[in-house]
Protein backbone atom coordinates (compact mmCIF):
# COMPACT_ATOMS: atom_id res chain seq x y z
CA UNK A 1 0.00 0.00 0.00
CA UNK A 2 1.01 3.46 -0.62
CA UNK A 3 0.40 6.86 0.98
CA UNK A 4 0.37 10.14 -0.19
CA UNK A 5 -0.01 12.98 3.00
CA UNK A 6 -1.11 16.88 1.98
CA UNK A 7 -1.20 19.08 4.56
CA UNK A 8 -4.05 22.04 3.02
CA UNK A 9 -4.81 25.00 4.80
CA UNK A 10 -7.45 27.32 3.31
CA UNK A 11 -6.75 25.91 -0.40
CA UNK A 12 -10.84 25.33 -1.49
CA UNK A 13 -9.39 26.91 -5.00
CA UNK A 14 -7.25 24.28 -5.71
CA UNK A 15 -9.14 21.15 -4.27
CA UNK A 16 -10.82 19.47 -7.25
CA UNK A 17 -7.31 19.93 -9.39
CA UNK A 18 -5.28 18.69 -6.58
CA UNK A 19 -6.85 15.61 -6.17
CA UNK A 20 -7.20 15.12 -9.73
CA UNK A 21 -3.81 15.69 -10.67
CA UNK A 22 -2.48 13.86 -7.55
CA UNK A 23 -5.00 10.71 -8.15
CA UNK A 24 -4.13 10.36 -12.23
CA UNK A 25 -0.45 10.62 -11.24
CA UNK A 26 -0.41 8.20 -8.13
CA UNK A 27 -2.33 5.61 -10.18
CA UNK A 28 0.31 5.64 -12.70
CA UNK A 29 2.17 3.26 -10.80
CA UNK A 30 -0.29 1.67 -7.89
CA UNK A 31 -4.04 0.92 -7.28
CA UNK A 32 -3.28 0.14 -3.83
CA UNK A 33 -3.03 3.57 -2.56
CA UNK A 34 -4.57 6.08 -0.27
CA UNK A 35 -4.42 9.74 -0.37
CA UNK A 36 -4.83 11.32 3.35
CA UNK A 37 -5.24 15.39 2.93
CA UNK A 38 -4.98 16.51 6.37
CA UNK A 39 -7.21 19.93 6.61
CA UNK A 40 -4.73 22.15 8.98
CA UNK A 41 -7.73 24.17 10.52
CA UNK A 42 -8.51 25.74 7.60
CA UNK A 43 -11.94 28.09 7.22
CA UNK A 44 -13.19 28.55 3.93
CA UNK A 45 -14.77 25.78 2.21
CA UNK A 46 -11.77 23.10 2.56
CA UNK A 47 -13.29 20.27 4.15
CA UNK A 48 -16.50 20.53 2.11
CA UNK A 49 -14.80 19.95 -1.33
CA UNK A 50 -12.79 17.07 0.47
CA UNK A 51 -15.57 15.55 1.32
CA UNK A 52 -17.07 15.83 -1.96
CA UNK A 53 -13.69 14.69 -3.53
CA UNK A 54 -14.25 11.24 -1.31
CA UNK A 55 -17.66 10.84 -2.44
CA UNK A 56 -16.46 10.03 -5.49
CA UNK A 57 -12.59 8.44 -4.72
CA UNK A 58 -13.03 6.05 -1.70
CA UNK A 59 -9.36 5.85 -1.64
CA UNK A 60 -9.02 9.62 -0.56
CA UNK A 61 -8.97 9.99 3.19
CA UNK A 62 -9.37 13.35 5.20
CA UNK A 63 -7.94 13.78 8.51
CA UNK A 64 -9.62 16.99 10.02
CA UNK A 65 -7.40 18.87 13.05
CA UNK A 66 -9.42 20.48 15.30
CA UNK A 67 -7.48 23.72 14.28
CA UNK A 68 -4.32 24.96 12.64
CA UNK A 69 -1.67 23.74 13.68
CA UNK A 70 0.88 25.15 10.68
CA UNK A 71 2.02 22.57 8.41
CA UNK A 72 4.91 20.83 10.08
CA UNK A 73 2.54 19.36 12.54
CA UNK A 74 -0.31 18.65 9.36
CA UNK A 75 2.54 16.49 7.46
CA UNK A 76 3.26 15.17 11.22
CA UNK A 77 -0.45 13.76 11.87
CA UNK A 78 -0.09 12.60 8.34
CA UNK A 79 2.90 10.53 8.67
CA UNK A 80 1.12 8.68 12.30
CA UNK A 81 -1.68 8.15 10.43
CA UNK A 82 -0.51 6.84 6.81
CA UNK A 83 -0.74 3.56 6.68
CA UNK A 84 1.61 2.49 3.24
CA UNK A 85 4.69 0.54 3.11
CA UNK A 86 5.62 3.74 1.23
CA UNK A 87 4.90 7.12 2.26
CA UNK A 88 5.32 10.47 0.36
CA UNK A 89 4.67 14.23 1.34
CA UNK A 90 3.65 16.96 -1.07
CA UNK A 91 2.57 20.22 -0.35
CA UNK A 92 -1.17 21.09 -1.52
CA UNK A 93 -0.65 24.05 -3.66
CA UNK A 94 0.79 21.91 -6.89
CA UNK A 95 4.57 23.41 -6.30
CA UNK A 96 5.84 19.88 -6.26
CA UNK A 97 4.73 18.74 -8.66
CA UNK A 98 2.89 15.00 -8.46
CA UNK A 99 4.04 13.38 -11.65
CA UNK A 100 7.26 13.76 -9.74
CA UNK A 101 6.10 10.47 -7.30
CA UNK A 102 6.49 7.89 -10.05
CA UNK A 103 9.86 8.32 -10.32
CA UNK A 104 10.29 8.41 -6.49
CA UNK A 105 8.67 5.41 -6.18
CA UNK A 106 11.13 3.78 -8.98
CA UNK A 107 13.48 4.63 -6.99
CA UNK A 108 12.76 3.52 -3.75
CA UNK A 109 11.73 -0.45 -5.10
CA UNK A 110 14.57 -0.61 -7.67
CA UNK A 111 17.51 1.68 -6.36
CA UNK A 112 17.31 0.48 -3.30
CA UNK A 113 16.44 3.67 -1.62
CA UNK A 114 15.15 4.28 1.43
CA UNK A 115 14.14 7.99 1.08
CA UNK A 116 14.00 9.99 -2.24
CA UNK A 117 13.60 13.71 -1.37
CA UNK A 118 12.79 16.25 -4.69
CA UNK A 119 15.39 18.74 -4.35
CA UNK A 120 14.93 21.99 -6.06
CA UNK A 121 17.15 22.47 -8.76
CA UNK A 122 15.32 26.07 -9.80
CA UNK A 123 12.23 27.99 -8.78
CA UNK A 124 9.79 29.80 -10.93
CA UNK A 125 8.71 31.64 -8.22
CA UNK A 126 10.58 34.85 -7.19
CA UNK A 127 9.38 35.25 -3.68
CA UNK A 128 11.58 35.05 -1.43
CA UNK A 129 14.29 33.22 -3.47
CA UNK A 130 17.23 35.10 -2.29
CA UNK A 131 16.54 34.65 1.64
CA UNK A 132 15.81 30.82 1.05
CA UNK A 133 18.75 30.07 -1.05
CA UNK A 134 21.00 32.03 1.80
CA UNK A 135 18.87 30.06 4.39
CA UNK A 136 19.46 26.49 3.02
CA UNK A 137 23.40 27.35 2.43
CA UNK A 138 23.63 28.74 5.52
CA UNK A 139 21.88 25.48 7.30
CA UNK A 140 23.72 23.39 5.74
CA UNK A 141 26.76 24.63 6.72
CA UNK A 142 25.67 25.06 10.54
CA UNK A 143 23.93 22.03 10.94
CA UNK A 144 26.67 19.25 9.45
CA UNK A 145 23.86 17.31 7.95
CA UNK A 146 24.28 15.43 4.56
CA UNK A 147 22.43 16.92 1.56
CA UNK A 148 19.81 19.03 3.18
CA UNK A 149 20.58 21.69 0.90
CA UNK A 150 17.59 22.80 -1.09
CA UNK A 151 14.88 20.34 0.28
CA UNK A 152 11.54 21.04 1.37
CA UNK A 153 9.37 18.52 2.44
CA UNK A 154 8.32 16.79 -1.07
CA UNK A 155 9.89 13.09 -0.39
CA UNK A 156 9.11 9.71 -0.23
CA UNK A 157 9.76 7.41 2.25
CA UNK A 158 9.43 3.80 3.04
CA UNK A 159 7.94 1.97 5.76
CA UNK A 160 11.12 1.70 8.17
CA UNK A 161 12.35 5.34 7.70
CA UNK A 162 8.67 6.30 8.28
CA UNK A 163 8.84 4.52 11.62
CA UNK A 164 12.07 6.04 12.66
CA UNK A 165 10.67 9.75 11.50
CA UNK A 166 7.47 8.91 13.79
CA UNK A 167 10.02 8.13 16.95
CA UNK A 168 11.15 12.00 16.35
CA UNK A 169 8.61 13.25 19.38
CA UNK A 170 10.00 16.58 19.94
CA UNK A 171 7.34 19.13 19.44
CA UNK A 172 9.37 22.07 17.74
CA UNK A 173 9.67 20.35 14.44
CA UNK A 174 11.69 20.75 11.05
CA UNK A 175 10.75 17.76 9.20
CA UNK A 176 13.37 17.85 6.35
CA UNK A 177 16.43 18.37 9.05
CA UNK A 178 14.80 15.19 10.88
CA UNK A 179 14.93 13.29 7.61
CA UNK A 180 17.94 13.78 7.08
CA UNK A 181 18.68 13.11 10.56
CA UNK A 182 17.32 9.64 10.80
CA UNK A 183 19.91 8.83 8.21
CA UNK A 184 19.00 5.83 6.12
CA UNK A 185 19.76 5.60 2.20
CA UNK A 186 18.83 8.63 0.44
CA UNK A 187 18.60 9.61 -2.57
CA UNK A 188 16.97 12.56 -4.49
CA UNK A 189 15.49 13.72 -7.79
CA UNK A 190 15.77 17.13 -9.25
CA UNK A 191 12.82 19.17 -10.22
CA UNK A 192 11.82 23.00 -10.79
CA UNK A 193 9.68 23.96 -8.19
CA UNK A 194 6.30 25.25 -9.72
CA UNK A 195 4.82 29.01 -8.80
CA UNK A 196 1.56 27.82 -6.92
CA UNK A 197 -1.33 26.99 -8.83
CA UNK A 198 -3.73 29.27 -6.95
CA UNK A 199 -4.32 31.26 -3.75
CA UNK A 200 -2.66 32.44 -1.44
CA UNK A 201 0.88 31.40 0.35
CA UNK A 202 0.32 30.78 3.46
CA UNK A 203 3.64 30.52 4.51
CA UNK A 204 4.01 34.30 5.16
CA UNK A 205 7.69 35.27 5.16
CA UNK A 206 7.16 35.49 9.17
CA UNK A 207 6.23 31.95 9.21
CA UNK A 208 9.32 31.23 6.94
CA UNK A 209 11.42 32.95 8.89
CA UNK A 210 10.19 31.15 12.37
CA UNK A 211 10.64 28.47 10.21
CA UNK A 212 14.30 28.86 9.85
CA UNK A 213 14.92 29.52 13.25
CA UNK A 214 13.49 26.45 14.36
CA UNK A 215 15.83 24.43 12.07
CA UNK A 216 19.06 26.73 13.10
CA UNK A 217 17.68 26.21 16.94
CA UNK A 218 17.27 22.60 16.69
CA UNK A 219 19.77 21.54 14.97
CA UNK A 220 23.16 23.47 15.44
CA UNK A 221 24.62 24.95 18.51
CA UNK A 222 25.53 27.80 16.08
CA UNK A 223 23.69 30.46 18.47
CA UNK A 224 25.73 29.48 21.35
CA UNK A 225 28.65 29.75 19.34
CA UNK A 226 28.40 33.23 18.40
CA UNK A 227 27.41 34.44 21.70
CA UNK A 228 30.59 32.49 22.90
CA UNK A 229 32.76 34.30 20.37
CA UNK A 230 31.50 37.43 20.35
CA UNK A 231 31.94 37.30 24.30
CA UNK A 232 35.69 36.25 23.94
CA UNK A 233 36.68 39.18 20.98
CA UNK A 234 34.94 41.91 23.67
CA UNK A 235 36.91 40.26 26.84
CA UNK A 236 39.98 40.33 24.92
CA UNK A 237 39.28 43.66 23.42
CA UNK A 238 38.51 45.08 27.33
CA UNK A 239 41.31 43.79 28.65
CA UNK A 240 43.53 45.26 26.06
CA UNK A 241 41.48 48.63 26.56
CA UNK A 242 42.14 48.21 30.26
CA UNK A 243 46.24 47.68 29.89
CA UNK A 244 46.51 51.11 27.78
CA UNK A 245 44.54 52.46 30.14
CA UNK A 246 46.84 51.67 33.09
CA UNK A 247 49.97 52.46 31.17
CA UNK A 248 48.83 55.80 30.01
CA UNK A 249 47.97 56.56 33.66
CA UNK A 250 51.47 55.45 35.05
CA UNK A 251 52.85 57.71 32.44
CA UNK A 252 50.71 60.47 33.72
CA UNK A 253 48.75 61.50 30.76
CA UNK A 254 45.44 62.69 31.61
CA UNK A 255 42.63 60.79 30.78
CA UNK A 256 39.07 62.57 29.91
CA UNK A 257 37.40 59.59 27.85
CA UNK A 258 33.76 60.55 28.29
CA UNK A 259 32.22 59.70 25.06
CA UNK A 260 34.67 55.85 25.56
CA UNK A 261 32.97 54.99 28.65
CA UNK A 262 29.20 55.74 27.69
CA UNK A 263 30.31 53.58 24.01
CA UNK A 264 31.34 51.09 25.70
CA UNK A 265 28.58 51.18 28.19
CA UNK A 266 26.39 50.85 25.10
CA UNK A 267 28.01 48.13 23.17
CA UNK A 268 28.07 45.67 26.71
CA UNK A 269 24.52 46.27 27.36
CA UNK A 270 23.50 45.57 24.10
CA UNK A 271 25.45 42.67 23.74
CA UNK A 272 23.99 40.84 27.15
CA UNK A 273 20.89 41.46 25.31
CA UNK A 274 21.43 39.93 22.40
CA UNK A 275 23.13 36.99 25.18
CA UNK A 276 19.63 36.80 26.90
CA UNK A 277 17.67 36.62 23.89
CA UNK A 278 19.48 33.53 22.85
CA UNK A 279 19.81 31.81 26.25
CA UNK A 280 16.07 32.73 26.70
CA UNK A 281 15.42 31.13 23.25
CA UNK A 282 16.67 28.03 24.47
CA UNK A 283 14.53 28.16 27.91
CA UNK A 284 11.34 28.86 25.57
CA UNK A 285 12.18 25.66 23.90
CA UNK A 286 12.93 23.27 27.02
CA UNK A 287 9.90 24.86 28.28
CA UNK A 288 8.21 23.62 25.45
CA UNK A 289 9.20 20.31 24.95
CA UNK A 290 8.89 19.60 28.68
CA UNK A 291 5.35 20.59 28.06
CA UNK A 292 5.12 17.33 26.24
CA UNK A 293 1.92 18.64 24.18
CA UNK A 294 0.77 16.77 21.49
CA UNK A 295 1.65 17.97 17.80
CA UNK A 296 -1.76 17.69 16.46
CA UNK A 297 -5.30 17.19 17.61
CA UNK A 298 -7.71 15.35 15.45
CA UNK A 299 -11.58 16.20 15.26
CA UNK A 300 -12.34 13.66 12.63
CA UNK A 301 -10.71 11.15 10.65
CA UNK A 302 -12.40 10.46 7.10
CA UNK A 303 -11.39 6.79 6.64
CA UNK A 304 -12.88 3.65 4.93
CA UNK A 305 -15.00 3.01 7.90
CA UNK A 306 -16.73 6.61 9.30
CA UNK A 307 -18.95 8.91 8.08
N1 LIG B 1 -0.21 24.70 5.12
C1 LIG B 1 -0.79 24.09 6.22
N2 LIG B 1 -0.85 24.79 7.42
C2 LIG B 1 -0.35 26.06 7.54
C3 LIG B 1 0.28 26.66 6.42
C4 LIG B 1 0.34 25.94 5.22
O1 LIG B 1 -1.25 22.96 6.15
O2 LIG B 1 -0.44 26.63 8.63
C5 LIG B 1 -0.15 23.95 3.84
C6 LIG B 1 -0.63 24.72 2.63
O3 LIG B 1 -2.02 24.57 2.43
C7 LIG B 1 0.18 24.10 1.51
C8 LIG B 1 1.47 23.70 2.19
O4 LIG B 1 1.19 23.64 3.58
O5 LIG B 1 -0.46 22.93 1.03
C9 LIG B 1 2.60 24.67 1.91
O6 LIG B 1 2.17 25.98 2.21
P1 LIG B 1 2.63 27.25 1.36
O7 LIG B 1 2.47 26.98 -0.09
O8 LIG B 1 1.93 28.44 1.90
O9 LIG B 1 4.16 27.31 1.75
P2 LIG B 1 5.43 27.70 0.84
O10 LIG B 1 5.25 26.99 -0.46
O11 LIG B 1 5.36 29.17 0.72
O12 LIG B 1 6.56 27.19 1.65
MG1 LIG C 1 3.71 26.76 -1.57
Amino acid sequence: MFSLIIPVYNEEDLIDELAERAINAVESFTSNYEILFVNDGSTDSTLRKLIEVRKRFSRVKIVDLSRNFGHQAAFTAGLEMAMGNYVAMMDGDLQDPPELLAEMFRMINDEGFDIVTGKRKGRKTKRHRIATNLFHVFFKKVAGLVEVENAGNFSMLNRSAVDALVKMKESIRYLPGLRSFIGFNQGFVEYIREDRAGGEPKMTFGKLVLLGADAIFSFSKFPIKVCLVLGMIGTLVFLFAGIYVLVAKSFGFALIGWSSTVLSIYFLGSIQLIFLGVVGEYVYRIYKESQNRPIYLVKKFYDTETE
